[in-house]
């Protein structure tokens, strides 16, 4: 089956599903109209295949944190990186208070604490260019400006009280600097970038094509990065359906409370789901099922000897 027929009865077959919760983090984000639902898929060749409310545009939330934890890796390296954030999955809340491990880290930059400190490695003189470096970063990977919602900023710094506890608590054990509150501002900047799934999807698209944007052919990440990027959205990507995600879907994806998934199939396509209904672990339910049929039925999972070799040859 071709893949804009496979997308088209998938989106058929969920349409209907209204299981699961919007996320009530914070006031803004509970807001949003639960009925939203596109699939995008943006492959390596530039091509996109797409269903669904493509024009909606909802915030990036936690799906922001590979490509920062890839823009403190382009900035600093592997090692630097490593040693203020660990690399190890929790099996505990994306929010918990406070884990660290053996060695004073953050268990991985997918986690909240993880990606607060990840937020702080970001060098640029002050907090307006830090900002700045951080949303031209994601620009590139979308191939366009993108732009920051405001009002689900706001919403986010005036009540996400945990976040403010976690970034105290960093800077109690010394995990962070006396700059602590203004790193956590550029996370919370950094979860309000406004995507629509096109444009999700080709930021997931630069992901499977080596790093470079397949559109405007900029060269985003480094090889060596890309493969500890992908690694950990593939350990740690899915919050704690991680481990069930990695044997059943198999591929590197992310997932964020506002109700987006980001799937890379390495060498083919970024895709992208956008359904705000949330199950238990905060991953969106429409979008669990979309990748879970779209890898089964193609054959997607990394360790499947016949993944297609390139979506549109795909009969
Ligand atoms: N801004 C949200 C938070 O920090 C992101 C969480 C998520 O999408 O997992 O709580």
């Amino acid at each position: 089956m071709k893949i804009d027929e496979a997308i088209k009865n998938i989106y058929g077959k969920y349409k209907n599903d209204l299981s699961g919760e919007v996320s009530q983090s914070f006031p803004a984000l509970s807001n949003v109209n639960p009925d939203h639902f596109s699939i995008s898929i943006a492959t390596v060749d530039g091509d996109i295949y797409h269903i669904g409310d493509l024009e909606q545009e909802f915030t990036i939330q936690s799906i922001s944190k590979p490509f920062s934890f890839g823009l403190a890796l382009e900035q600093h390296g592997h090692d630097f990186v490593e040693n203020k954030v660990g690399m190890e999955p929790t099996g505990e809340d994306y929010d918990s208070i406070i884990k660290l491990d053996d060695q004073n880290r953050p268990f991985n930059p997918m986690v909240n604490s993880g990606a607060i400190v990840t937020a702080g490695l970001i060098d640029a003189r002050n907090f307006e260019t830090k900002k700045e470096e951080l949303l031209s970063y994601y620009s590139d990977f979308a191939g366009g400006a993108l732009a920051i919602d405001q009002k689900i900023y706001k919403s986010e710094y005036t009540n996400s009280h945990k976040n403010w506890a976690i970034a105290h608590l960093l800077r109690h054990f010394r995990v962070m600097t006396a700059d602590f509150k203004t790193d956590l501002e550029v996370y919370f900047n950094q979860c309000s970038v406004l995507v629509n799934s096109d444009k999700l999807a080709l930021m997931g698209a630069t992901l499977a094509n080596k790093g470079i944007n397949p559109v405007t052919k900029k060269q985003c990440l480094s090889h060596d990065n890309l493969r500890h990027v992908l690694s950990i959205m593939f350990t740690c990507g899915m919050y704690n359906y991680s481990g069930e995600w990695a044997f059943d879907v198999g591929l590197p994806a992310k997932s964020g409370i506002s109700g987006g998934i980001l799937m890379i199939v390495p060498g083919l396509a970024g895709i992208a789901i956008y359904s705000p209904r949330l199950d238990k672990r905060g991953n969106s339910v429409r979008g669990i099922k979309v990748c879970e049929e779209l890898s089964n039925l193609f054959r997607f999972h990394i360790f499947d000897y016949e993944t297609p070799k390139r979506i549109k040859d795909i009969k």
